[in-house]
């Protein structure tokens, strides 16, 4: 009996996503190891960090990284850095931030639920523009003393709301003020690593624990050594404002085993199998005429491999069948919550071909009536 039968918890298919709720990615054989290998003799938690830092550094073409919990605890730390340097008075003394540069600026558009990571450390956000515009003078406008950073969500669109990541780093460099840029799911494609600081971005936060299929409690920080070291200063274990979220030797081993294996992989490969698998799905299901399929690919920035789109015709609505998908055993969770219409998405990253033909099963028995 598996640990999870004995506590009867309901092991899940994931087609949704890499959310945090369903357990985030699978982590390879290989990450695996490093982690039970790293777990059997202890070392000083510092230097593990400085050196394996550097080497994910070199990985990903950038001049520092910083491993962290999370992209979460990598905005908790990002902020905290540009809001303290290498200052020990500050370190010390956060989350109170009196007479620190302690706003941080963000567009409204982007004022996202992980921003409670940035408030966390006692800054403050100056929102501009509205929920889907933002332009260059309202940034101008709100830039004084005070500012600490500005900070930029990568994979929240729309890109083209008058003020893309490019102006923000243009307006930025003009004041001397970092931006820090969290692109928590960007990973893939794999240029991201280099892209955003090749851009001018100062600080760039990847999670480990989705498209790069690391640890679940792990993440990057990667830019500017200086900022680096800061953020490196403000976490674990310093006992200052990053302790909580503080990460141990296993997830930095497998976090930088992910990273490895992440840079060296066939991601046209990948790309390709999920291509065939959503043929597949089509062959499948198209027959019982209550579905129409296609492929989703979001645009760039952003993941890259393909998507399945079913929508439901003359039939079921998507509430029902998401519903039924996940009340059946085993259980199925996917994303209901496509704008596009009466549509179910379907995502094969963390999926395997077995549970892939569950999950075909599954939709045929739904479609033809049954429960
Ligand atoms: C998922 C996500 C996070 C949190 O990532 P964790 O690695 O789970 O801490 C932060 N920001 C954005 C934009 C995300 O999508």
């Amino acid at each position: 009996m598996s640990l999870y039968d004995s506590l009867g918890v309901r092991k899940l298919i994931n087609a949704f996503d890499t959310a945090t709720v369903y357990g985030g990615s699978r982590m390879s054989s290989g990450v695996l190891d490093a982690m039970a290998e790293a777990s059997k003799c202890f070392v000083d938690l510092n230097e593990l960090h400085e050196k394996a830092g550097r080497r994910v550094a070199e990985l990903t073409r950038n001049e520092a990284a910083y491993i962290t919990s999370g992209a979460a605890a990598g905005l908790l730390l990002a902020v905290a850095a540009c809001m303290t340097g290498n200052v020990v008075e500050m370190l010390d003394r956060l989350p109170d931030t009196s007479g620190m540069c302690n706003e941080i600026i963000l567009k409204t558009s982007q004022k996202i639920a992980w921003t409670v990571c940035a408030r966390q450390t006692g800054a403050k956000l100056v929102a501009i523009g509205t929920k889907s515009t933002a332009t260059e003078a309202e940034l101008e406008l709100v830039i004084r003393e005070k500012t600490a950073a500005i900070l930029y969500f990568a994979g929240v669109f729309p890109e083209t709301d008058g003020l893309p990541l490019e102006k923000v780093i243009e307006v930025a460099r003009r004041h001397r003020i970092p931006v820090i840029v969290d692109a928590a799911a960007q990973i893939p494609p794999v240029e991201n690593f280099w892209r955003f600081t090749a851009m001018g971005a100062d600080l760039v936060i990847f999670s480990g624990g989705k498209g790069l299929r690391g640890p679940q409690c792990s993440g990057l920080i990667l830019g500017k050594k200086e900022l680096i070291a800061a953020c490196a200063a403000n976490g674990s274990p310093n006992c200052r404002i990053g302790r909580a979220s503080k990460i141990g030797k296993e997830e930095i081993a497998g976090l930088l085993t992910a990273v490895e294996e992440f840079v060296h992989a066939d991601h046209e490969q990948i790309r390709k199998k999920f291509e065939e698998w959503i043929q597949h799905l089509r062959e499948e299901l198209s027959s019982s005429g209550q579905i129409a399929l296609s492929a989703i690919y979001r645009d760039s920035p952003g993941i890259t491999y393909p998507r399945a789109r079913l929508t439901l015709q003359n039939g079921k609505t998507k509430a029902e069948v998401v519903a039924q998908l996940r009340d059946g055993n085993p259980s199925i969770v996917v994303d209901g919550n496509d704008e596009s219409g009466n549509s179910i998405l379907l995502n094969f990253f963390n999926l395997n071909e077995s549970e892939l033909d569950v999950v075909i099963g599954r939709l045929k028995e739904i479609l033809a009536g049954g429960r």
